[in-house]
Protein backbone atom coordinates (compact mmCIF):
# COMPACT_ATOMS: atom_id res chain seq x y z
CA UNK A 1 0.00 0.00 0.00
CA UNK A 2 1.29 3.77 -1.05
CA UNK A 3 0.60 6.15 1.72
CA UNK A 4 0.51 8.48 -1.52
CA UNK A 5 -2.84 6.78 -2.55
CA UNK A 6 -4.84 7.10 0.21
CA UNK A 7 -7.76 9.37 0.50
CA UNK A 8 -7.74 11.43 3.87
CA UNK A 9 -10.92 9.71 5.31
CA UNK A 10 -8.98 6.17 5.38
CA UNK A 11 -5.59 7.89 6.72
CA UNK A 12 -7.76 9.28 9.33
CA UNK A 13 -8.91 5.87 10.41
CA UNK A 14 -5.17 4.20 10.26
CA UNK A 15 -3.74 6.74 12.62
CA UNK A 16 -6.71 6.21 14.67
CA UNK A 17 -6.04 2.42 14.91
CA UNK A 18 -2.46 3.40 15.17
CA UNK A 19 -1.70 1.61 12.12
CA UNK A 20 0.19 4.23 10.69
CA UNK A 21 2.03 7.24 12.08
CA UNK A 22 1.91 10.88 11.77
CA UNK A 23 5.78 11.26 11.16
CA UNK A 24 5.67 8.06 8.45
CA UNK A 25 2.54 10.10 6.46
CA UNK A 26 4.54 13.27 6.70
CA UNK A 27 7.70 11.87 5.51
CA UNK A 28 6.16 9.89 2.43
CA UNK A 29 4.62 13.38 0.96
CA UNK A 30 7.68 15.45 1.61
CA UNK A 31 9.75 13.01 -0.28
CA UNK A 32 7.21 12.81 -2.68
CA UNK A 33 7.65 16.68 -2.66
CA UNK A 34 11.39 16.53 -3.35
CA UNK A 35 11.11 13.77 -6.26
CA UNK A 36 8.35 15.08 -8.17
CA UNK A 37 7.67 18.74 -7.34
CA UNK A 38 10.95 19.94 -10.02
CA UNK A 39 8.76 18.73 -12.81
CA UNK A 40 5.26 19.48 -11.51
CA UNK A 41 5.94 23.25 -10.01
CA UNK A 42 2.73 23.62 -7.04
CA UNK A 43 4.75 24.39 -4.42
CA UNK A 44 5.71 28.05 -3.92
CA UNK A 45 6.79 27.23 -0.07
CA UNK A 46 7.55 24.09 1.65
CA UNK A 47 7.21 23.82 5.78
CA UNK A 48 10.28 22.69 6.61
CA UNK A 49 9.33 22.08 9.89
CA UNK A 50 6.65 19.61 9.10
CA UNK A 51 8.73 16.16 10.32
CA UNK A 52 8.86 17.88 13.83
CA UNK A 53 5.21 19.23 13.55
CA UNK A 54 4.39 14.78 12.64
CA UNK A 55 6.77 14.15 15.67
CA UNK A 56 4.29 16.20 18.02
CA UNK A 57 1.53 14.67 16.49
CA UNK A 58 3.01 11.28 17.77
CA UNK A 59 4.07 12.08 20.86
CA UNK A 60 0.32 13.36 21.79
CA UNK A 61 -1.22 10.42 20.55
CA UNK A 62 1.38 8.09 22.93
CA UNK A 63 0.70 10.44 25.75
CA UNK A 64 -2.56 9.26 25.34
CA UNK A 65 -4.17 12.06 23.47
CA UNK A 66 -7.48 10.99 21.35
CA UNK A 67 -6.47 11.46 17.74
CA UNK A 68 -9.27 14.50 16.02
CA UNK A 69 -10.24 14.48 12.70
CA UNK A 70 -7.29 15.18 10.83
CA UNK A 71 -4.20 14.07 12.82
CA UNK A 72 -1.47 14.05 10.76
CA UNK A 73 -3.19 15.16 7.17
CA UNK A 74 -0.65 16.99 4.95
CA UNK A 75 -2.52 20.05 3.64
CA UNK A 76 -1.55 21.88 1.00
CA UNK A 77 -2.87 25.38 1.52
CA UNK A 78 -2.90 28.54 -1.53
CA UNK A 79 -0.68 31.12 -1.30
CA UNK A 80 -3.52 33.84 -0.90
CA UNK A 81 -4.38 32.41 2.51
CA UNK A 82 -2.21 33.71 5.38
CA UNK A 83 -0.12 30.56 7.63
CA UNK A 84 1.49 31.87 10.48
CA UNK A 85 5.11 32.47 9.55
CA UNK A 86 5.16 31.35 6.59
CA UNK A 87 4.94 33.85 3.23
CA UNK A 88 1.83 34.70 1.89
CA UNK A 89 2.73 36.32 -1.49
CA UNK A 90 -0.57 35.64 -3.57
CA UNK A 91 2.57 34.79 -6.10
CA UNK A 92 3.16 38.92 -6.75
CA UNK A 93 6.31 40.47 -6.82
CA UNK A 94 4.22 42.39 -4.58
CA UNK A 95 4.02 40.53 -1.38
CA UNK A 96 7.25 38.35 -2.30
CA UNK A 97 8.98 39.12 1.72
CA UNK A 98 5.66 39.17 3.36
CA UNK A 99 5.19 36.40 5.80
CA UNK A 100 1.77 36.87 8.35
CA UNK A 101 2.13 37.00 11.84
CA UNK A 102 -1.50 35.40 12.39
CA UNK A 103 -3.48 32.29 11.01
CA UNK A 104 -6.43 32.56 9.10
CA UNK A 105 -9.62 30.68 10.91
CA UNK A 106 -9.46 28.38 8.33
CA UNK A 107 -5.96 27.51 8.95
CA UNK A 108 -6.31 27.74 12.99
CA UNK A 109 -9.43 25.14 12.37
CA UNK A 110 -7.57 22.69 10.64
CA UNK A 111 -4.32 23.04 12.84
CA UNK A 112 -6.73 22.33 16.06
CA UNK A 113 -7.89 19.15 14.51
CA UNK A 114 -4.40 18.27 13.87
CA UNK A 115 -4.10 19.46 10.46
CA UNK A 116 -0.31 19.78 8.98
CA UNK A 117 0.34 22.55 7.11
CA UNK A 118 3.00 20.99 4.23
CA UNK A 119 3.55 24.17 2.18
CA UNK A 120 2.23 26.87 -0.08
CA UNK A 121 0.55 26.66 -3.39
CA UNK A 122 1.09 28.38 -6.42
CA UNK A 123 -1.23 30.39 -8.07
CA UNK A 124 -2.63 33.17 -10.59
CA UNK A 125 -0.88 36.48 -9.35
CA UNK A 126 -3.65 37.59 -7.14
CA UNK A 127 -6.06 35.05 -8.07
CA UNK A 128 -6.67 36.67 -11.31
CA UNK A 129 -6.53 33.68 -13.70
CA UNK A 130 -7.16 30.21 -14.84
CA UNK A 131 -3.68 29.04 -15.83
CA UNK A 132 -1.41 29.72 -13.06
CA UNK A 133 0.60 31.28 -16.00
CA UNK A 134 0.28 34.95 -14.35
CA UNK A 135 2.30 33.77 -11.05
CA UNK A 136 4.97 35.97 -10.79
CA UNK A 137 7.08 33.19 -9.83
CA UNK A 138 6.45 30.13 -12.41
CA UNK A 139 3.70 28.36 -13.96
CA UNK A 140 2.47 24.71 -12.58
CA UNK A 141 1.89 22.15 -14.58
CA UNK A 142 -1.19 19.60 -15.34
CA UNK A 143 0.11 16.49 -13.66
CA UNK A 144 -1.66 14.49 -16.52
CA UNK A 145 0.29 15.81 -19.56
CA UNK A 146 3.32 18.35 -18.33
CA UNK A 147 2.43 20.31 -21.52
CA UNK A 148 -0.88 21.67 -20.16
CA UNK A 149 -2.20 24.01 -17.53
CA UNK A 150 -3.74 22.59 -14.31
CA UNK A 151 -6.42 25.78 -14.21
CA UNK A 152 -6.19 28.50 -12.22
CA UNK A 153 -6.31 30.27 -10.15
CA UNK A 154 -6.10 27.71 -7.36
CA UNK A 155 -3.70 25.46 -9.97
CA UNK A 156 -0.94 24.86 -7.48
CA UNK A 157 -3.54 23.41 -4.86
CA UNK A 158 -5.36 21.60 -7.31
CA UNK A 159 -2.11 19.85 -9.54
CA UNK A 160 -0.97 19.42 -5.70
CA UNK A 161 -3.56 17.08 -5.09
CA UNK A 162 -3.87 15.41 -8.52
CA UNK A 163 0.05 14.58 -8.19
CA UNK A 164 -0.69 13.46 -4.98
CA UNK A 165 1.74 15.74 -3.59
CA UNK A 166 -0.46 16.55 -0.19
CA UNK A 167 -3.83 14.61 1.24
CA UNK A 168 -5.64 17.72 0.57
CA UNK A 169 -5.79 21.41 -0.15
CA UNK A 170 -7.84 24.54 0.13
CA UNK A 171 -8.40 27.04 -2.53
CA UNK A 172 -10.47 30.30 -3.02
CA UNK A 173 -12.84 30.73 -5.40
CA UNK A 174 -14.62 34.01 -6.66
CA UNK A 175 -15.46 33.05 -10.28
CA UNK A 176 -14.29 29.26 -10.34
CA UNK A 177 -10.72 29.21 -8.92
CA UNK A 178 -11.65 26.17 -7.29
CA UNK A 179 -13.77 24.39 -9.49
CA UNK A 180 -11.95 24.71 -12.77
CA UNK A 181 -8.58 23.65 -11.55
CA UNK A 182 -9.99 20.95 -9.58
CA UNK A 183 -11.59 19.66 -13.53
CA UNK A 184 -8.64 20.28 -14.89
CA UNK A 185 -6.17 17.82 -12.34
CA UNK A 186 -9.16 15.15 -12.08
CA UNK A 187 -9.86 15.99 -8.33
CA UNK A 188 -12.97 17.44 -6.18
CA UNK A 189 -12.95 20.94 -5.68
CA UNK A 190 -15.97 22.15 -4.00
CA UNK A 191 -16.70 26.50 -3.51
CA UNK A 192 -19.47 26.17 -0.53
CA UNK A 193 -22.43 28.87 -0.26
CA UNK A 194 -21.39 32.19 0.51
CA UNK A 195 -20.51 33.00 4.09
CA UNK A 196 -20.35 29.71 5.43
CA UNK A 197 -16.66 29.23 5.42
CA UNK A 198 -14.46 32.72 7.03
CA UNK A 199 -12.53 34.52 4.98
CA UNK A 200 -10.39 35.88 8.13
CA UNK A 201 -6.78 35.64 6.88
CA UNK A 202 -7.39 35.44 3.16
CA UNK A 203 -6.20 38.10 1.27
CA UNK A 204 -8.98 39.87 -0.41
CA UNK A 205 -9.76 39.60 -4.10
CA UNK A 206 -13.88 40.64 -4.96
CA UNK A 207 -15.51 40.15 -1.61
CA UNK A 208 -18.87 40.05 -2.89
CA UNK A 209 -17.81 36.28 -4.55
CA UNK A 210 -14.60 34.97 -2.62
CA UNK A 211 -15.43 31.78 -0.90
CA UNK A 212 -12.40 29.46 0.68
CA UNK A 213 -12.97 26.04 0.02
CA UNK A 214 -11.54 22.34 -0.11
CA UNK A 215 -9.71 20.52 -2.82
CA UNK A 216 -9.72 16.80 -2.41
CA UNK A 217 -9.24 13.53 -3.76
CA UNK A 218 -13.15 12.45 -3.27
CA UNK A 219 -16.15 14.02 -2.43
CA UNK A 220 -16.09 12.37 1.40
CA UNK A 221 -12.55 14.04 2.09
CA UNK A 222 -14.06 17.21 0.82
CA UNK A 223 -17.24 16.67 3.58
CA UNK A 224 -14.28 16.11 6.37
CA UNK A 225 -12.15 19.31 5.22
CA UNK A 226 -15.94 21.62 5.44
CA UNK A 227 -16.79 19.78 8.72
CA UNK A 228 -13.95 21.38 10.43
CA UNK A 229 -13.50 24.84 8.46
CA UNK A 230 -16.56 25.96 8.23
CA UNK A 231 -18.61 27.93 11.02
CA UNK A 232 -19.61 31.57 12.42
CA UNK A 233 -16.37 33.79 13.07
CA UNK A 234 -16.87 36.94 14.54
CA UNK A 235 -13.54 38.01 12.62
CA UNK A 236 -14.97 37.77 9.31
CA UNK A 237 -18.85 39.96 9.43
CA UNK A 238 -19.69 38.49 6.08
CA UNK A 239 -19.29 34.59 7.86
CA UNK A 240 -22.84 33.36 8.64
CA UNK A 241 -24.53 33.08 11.87
CA UNK A 242 -25.38 29.31 10.99
CA UNK A 243 -24.97 26.19 12.42
CA UNK A 244 -23.06 23.69 9.70
CA UNK A 245 -24.44 20.53 9.29
CA UNK A 246 -22.20 17.41 9.61
CA UNK A 247 -21.29 17.04 5.72
CA UNK A 248 -20.46 13.74 5.99
CA UNK A 249 -24.18 12.37 6.45
CA UNK A 250 -25.23 13.52 3.16
CA UNK A 251 -23.02 11.13 1.28
CA UNK A 252 -25.47 8.23 -0.82
CA UNK A 253 -25.35 5.47 -3.27
CA UNK A 254 -28.70 6.78 -5.09
CA UNK A 255 -30.61 9.33 -6.37
CA UNK A 256 -33.79 8.07 -5.61
CA UNK A 257 -36.20 11.16 -5.69
CA UNK A 258 -33.93 13.70 -6.53
CA UNK A 259 -34.79 16.30 -9.14
CA UNK A 260 -31.74 17.18 -11.84
CA UNK A 261 -31.92 20.37 -14.02
CA UNK A 262 -29.35 20.36 -17.25
CA UNK A 263 -29.87 24.04 -18.30
CA UNK A 264 -29.84 24.38 -22.18
CA UNK A 265 -27.13 27.40 -22.05
CA UNK A 266 -24.41 25.34 -20.66
CA UNK A 267 -23.89 23.23 -23.55
CA UNK A 268 -23.55 25.80 -26.70
CA UNK A 269 -22.12 24.85 -29.88
CA UNK A 270 -18.42 25.75 -28.84
CA UNK A 271 -18.37 23.14 -26.32
CA UNK A 272 -15.51 20.26 -27.03
CA UNK A 273 -17.28 17.32 -27.57
CA UNK A 274 -15.76 14.86 -25.79
CA UNK A 275 -16.60 16.95 -22.65
CA UNK A 276 -20.10 17.23 -23.78
CA UNK A 277 -20.14 13.07 -24.44
CA UNK A 278 -18.51 12.80 -20.63
CA UNK A 279 -21.28 15.30 -18.74
CA UNK A 280 -23.91 13.43 -20.94
CA UNK A 281 -22.70 9.99 -20.12
CA UNK A 282 -22.99 11.15 -16.17
CA UNK A 283 -26.70 12.44 -16.51
CA UNK A 284 -27.27 9.57 -17.86
CA UNK A 285 -25.78 7.90 -14.96
CA UNK A 286 -27.92 10.09 -12.47
CA UNK A 287 -30.94 8.80 -14.54
CA UNK A 288 -29.95 5.12 -13.66
CA UNK A 289 -29.67 5.54 -10.22
CA UNK A 290 -32.52 6.91 -9.84
CA UNK A 291 -32.98 10.22 -10.58
CA UNK A 292 -35.38 12.39 -12.49
CA UNK A 293 -33.72 14.71 -15.02
CA UNK A 294 -34.96 17.45 -17.07
CA UNK A 295 -34.13 20.47 -19.45
CA UNK A 296 -34.59 23.39 -17.81
CA UNK A 297 -33.31 27.34 -19.05
CA UNK A 298 -31.12 30.13 -17.17
CA UNK A 299 -32.11 33.05 -19.61
CA UNK A 300 -29.69 35.37 -18.64
CA UNK A 301 -26.12 33.03 -18.26
CA UNK A 302 -24.76 34.65 -21.35
CA UNK A 303 -24.65 38.19 -19.56
CA UNK A 304 -22.15 36.08 -16.59
CA UNK A 305 -18.83 36.56 -18.02
CA UNK A 306 -19.72 40.13 -18.76
CA UNK A 307 -21.28 41.26 -15.03
CA UNK A 308 -18.21 38.74 -13.58
CA UNK A 309 -15.66 41.01 -14.93
CA UNK A 310 -17.06 44.19 -13.87
CA UNK A 311 -17.88 43.56 -10.69
CA UNK A 312 -15.10 41.32 -9.93
CA UNK A 313 -12.75 44.09 -11.42
CA UNK A 314 -14.09 46.85 -9.61
CA UNK A 315 -14.03 45.37 -5.99
CA UNK A 316 -10.58 44.03 -7.02
CA UNK A 317 -9.55 47.63 -7.67
CA UNK A 318 -10.63 48.96 -4.71
CA UNK A 319 -8.94 45.60 -2.44
CA UNK A 320 -5.56 46.03 -4.10
CA UNK A 321 -5.51 49.57 -3.09
CA UNK A 322 -3.93 49.00 0.04
CA UNK A 323 -0.70 47.76 -1.66
CA UNK A 324 1.02 50.86 -2.21
CA UNK A 325 4.40 50.48 -0.47
CA UNK A 326 3.52 52.20 2.35
CA UNK A 327 1.53 49.35 4.70
CA UNK A 328 2.33 45.81 3.43
CA UNK A 329 5.17 44.17 0.90
CA UNK A 330 7.49 45.84 -1.77
CA UNK A 331 8.11 49.67 -1.55
CA UNK A 332 10.72 51.18 -5.03
CA UNK A 333 13.80 52.16 -4.18
CA UNK A 334 13.26 54.97 -6.94
CA UNK A 335 11.12 57.46 -5.77
CA UNK A 336 11.98 61.34 -5.28
CA UNK A 337 8.50 62.19 -3.55
CA UNK A 338 5.84 60.49 -2.14
CA UNK A 339 3.41 60.63 -5.53
CA UNK A 340 6.52 58.72 -7.25
CA UNK A 341 6.64 56.33 -4.90
CA UNK A 342 3.18 55.39 -5.23
CA UNK A 343 3.50 54.80 -8.74
CA UNK A 344 6.54 53.49 -9.01
CA UNK A 345 5.80 50.76 -6.51
CA UNK A 346 2.33 49.48 -7.78
CA UNK A 347 4.10 49.91 -11.69
CA UNK A 348 7.21 47.69 -10.59
CA UNK A 349 5.36 45.43 -8.04
CA UNK A 350 2.32 44.52 -10.08
CA UNK A 351 2.47 42.07 -13.13
CA UNK A 352 0.50 43.19 -16.01
CA UNK A 353 -3.02 40.93 -15.64
CA UNK A 354 -3.10 42.73 -11.92
CA UNK A 355 -2.65 46.03 -13.96
CA UNK A 356 -5.21 45.02 -16.56
CA UNK A 357 -8.09 44.07 -13.48
CA UNK A 358 -7.16 47.60 -11.87
CA UNK A 359 -7.56 49.68 -14.77
CA UNK A 360 -10.97 48.23 -15.76
CA UNK A 361 -11.83 48.16 -12.03
CA UNK A 362 -11.23 51.95 -11.68
CA UNK A 363 -12.41 52.54 -15.15
CA UNK A 364 -15.91 50.88 -14.30
CA UNK A 365 -16.32 52.73 -11.09
CA UNK A 366 -15.38 55.72 -12.55
CA UNK A 367 -18.00 58.98 -12.39
CA UNK A 368 -19.61 59.00 -15.68
CA UNK A 369 -19.11 55.31 -16.24
CA UNK A 370 -20.59 54.16 -12.88
CA UNK A 371 -24.12 53.92 -13.76
CA UNK A 372 -23.17 52.33 -17.51
CA UNK A 373 -21.34 49.55 -16.33
CA UNK A 374 -21.33 48.76 -12.48
CA UNK A 375 -24.75 49.91 -11.56
CA UNK A 376 -25.97 47.45 -15.00
CA UNK A 377 -23.69 44.80 -14.18
CA UNK A 378 -25.52 44.41 -10.30
CA UNK A 379 -28.61 44.98 -12.10
CA UNK A 380 -28.10 41.62 -14.22
CA UNK A 381 -26.39 40.44 -11.47
CA UNK A 382 -29.94 40.46 -10.01
CA UNK A 383 -31.49 38.47 -13.08
CA UNK A 384 -28.62 36.20 -12.58
CA UNK A 385 -29.49 34.72 -9.13
CA UNK A 386 -33.08 34.62 -9.82
CA UNK A 387 -32.73 32.73 -12.85
CA UNK A 388 -31.25 30.15 -10.77
CA UNK A 389 -34.20 30.74 -7.91
CA UNK A 390 -36.59 30.03 -10.67
CA UNK A 391 -34.90 26.51 -11.48
CA UNK A 392 -34.49 25.92 -8.14
CA UNK A 393 -38.35 25.89 -7.68
CA UNK A 394 -38.70 23.06 -10.20
CA UNK A 395 -35.16 21.11 -9.40
CA UNK A 396 -33.11 20.21 -6.27
CA UNK A 397 -29.72 20.62 -8.25
CA UNK A 398 -28.45 21.42 -11.18
CA UNK A 399 -25.84 19.42 -13.52
CA UNK A 400 -23.50 21.27 -16.07
CA UNK A 401 -20.25 20.68 -17.37
CA UNK A 402 -17.41 22.08 -15.13
CA UNK A 403 -15.39 23.86 -17.94
CA UNK A 404 -16.13 24.13 -21.96
CA UNK A 405 -13.07 21.86 -22.96
CA UNK A 406 -9.85 19.72 -21.47
CA UNK A 407 -7.02 21.50 -20.27
CA UNK A 408 -5.53 23.61 -22.51
CA UNK A 409 -1.58 24.27 -23.67
CA UNK A 410 0.85 26.39 -21.36
CA UNK A 411 0.98 29.52 -23.67
CA UNK A 412 -2.15 28.73 -25.64
CA UNK A 413 -4.59 31.42 -23.86
CA UNK A 414 -1.84 33.89 -22.20
CA UNK A 415 -1.72 36.25 -25.20
CA UNK A 416 -5.60 36.93 -24.94
CA UNK A 417 -7.32 37.76 -22.26
CA UNK A 418 -10.54 37.12 -23.26
CA UNK A 419 -9.83 33.45 -24.63
CA UNK A 420 -9.10 33.33 -20.83
CA UNK A 421 -11.73 34.95 -19.49
CA UNK A 422 -14.28 32.70 -21.28
CA UNK A 423 -12.47 29.15 -19.60
CA UNK A 424 -15.16 30.59 -16.41
CA UNK A 425 -18.61 30.66 -18.31
CA UNK A 426 -20.14 27.40 -16.11
CA UNK A 427 -18.52 28.89 -13.02
CA UNK A 428 -18.72 32.32 -12.45
CA UNK A 429 -22.68 32.79 -12.56
CA UNK A 430 -22.56 30.57 -9.46
CA UNK A 431 -20.54 32.99 -7.50
CA UNK A 432 -22.64 36.09 -8.49
CA UNK A 433 -25.29 34.03 -7.12
CA UNK A 434 -23.50 33.39 -3.94
CA UNK A 435 -24.80 29.64 -4.65
CA UNK A 436 -22.78 26.19 -3.61
CA UNK A 437 -21.09 24.37 -6.53
CA UNK A 438 -18.77 21.55 -6.86
CA UNK A 439 -16.87 19.67 -9.65
CA UNK A 440 -16.02 16.26 -9.45
CA UNK A 441 -13.83 13.93 -12.34
CA UNK A 442 -16.13 11.49 -14.98
CA UNK A 443 -14.21 10.35 -16.83
CA UNK A 444 -11.15 11.45 -19.43
CA UNK A 445 -10.61 12.07 -22.68
CA UNK A 446 -7.74 10.70 -24.17
CA UNK A 447 -5.88 10.78 -20.85
CA UNK A 448 -7.04 14.55 -19.67
CA UNK A 449 -9.94 14.52 -17.40
CA UNK A 450 -13.20 15.66 -17.71
CA UNK A 451 -15.67 17.47 -14.81
CA UNK A 452 -19.10 17.34 -14.37
CA UNK A 453 -20.25 20.31 -12.06
CA UNK A 454 -23.12 20.09 -9.60
CA UNK A 455 -24.79 23.38 -8.23
CA UNK A 456 -27.15 23.51 -5.40
CA UNK A 457 -29.52 26.08 -4.10
CA UNK A 458 -28.06 28.67 -1.48
CA UNK A 459 -27.13 26.75 1.79
CA UNK A 460 -28.52 23.13 0.31
CA UNK A 461 -24.89 21.63 0.75
CA UNK A 462 -27.03 18.75 2.06
CA UNK A 463 -28.22 18.08 -2.05
CA UNK A 464 -25.37 19.21 -3.43
CA UNK A 465 -23.02 16.36 -1.59
CA UNK A 466 -25.52 13.69 -1.66
CA UNK A 467 -25.86 13.96 -5.95
CA UNK A 468 -22.17 14.34 -6.18
CA UNK A 469 -21.29 11.49 -3.87
CA UNK A 470 -23.79 9.22 -6.06
CA UNK A 471 -21.85 10.01 -9.24
CA UNK A 472 -18.51 9.55 -7.79
CA UNK A 473 -19.64 5.79 -6.53
CA UNK A 474 -20.79 5.41 -9.91
CA UNK A 475 -18.10 6.05 -11.74
CA UNK A 476 -15.64 4.91 -9.08
CA UNK A 477 -17.38 1.58 -10.05
CA UNK A 478 -17.95 1.15 -13.32
CA UNK A 479 -14.09 2.86 -14.43
N1 LIG B 1 -10.59 32.88 -13.53
C1 LIG B 1 -11.38 33.85 -12.84
C2 LIG B 1 -10.70 35.19 -12.84
O1 LIG B 1 -9.67 35.28 -13.43
C3 LIG B 1 -11.69 33.38 -11.48
C4 LIG B 1 -10.62 33.63 -10.52
C5 LIG B 1 -10.97 33.19 -9.15
O2 LIG B 1 -11.98 32.51 -8.92
N2 LIG B 1 -10.15 33.60 -8.22
O3 LIG B 1 -11.20 36.15 -12.31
Amino acid sequence: MDILSLTIGRIADMVRKREISCLEICERFLDAVKERDGEINCYLHVNDKILEEAKASDSRLAGGGSPRALEGVPVAVKDNICVRQMPATCASRMLENFVPPYDATVIERLRDQGALILGKTNMDEFAFGSSTESSAFFTTRNPFDITRVPGGSSGGSAAAVGARLCMGALGSDTGGSIRQPAAFCGIVGFKPSYGVVSRYGLIAFASSLDQIGPMTRDVMDSCIIMNVISGRDSRDSTCLDYDPPDYTRFLREDLKGIRIGVPVEYFPSGIEDSVREKVQDAIRAAESLGAEVEEISLPHTGYGIAVYYIVATAEASSNLARFDGVKYGYRTPSHENLLEMYMNTRGEGFGREVKRRIMMGTYVLSSGYYDAYYRKAEKVRSLIRKDFEEAFRKVDVIFTPATPEVPFRIGEKKADPLKMYLSDIFTANVNLAGLPAITLPVGYSGKLPVGLQVIAPFLREDMLFKSASAIENHFRHTS
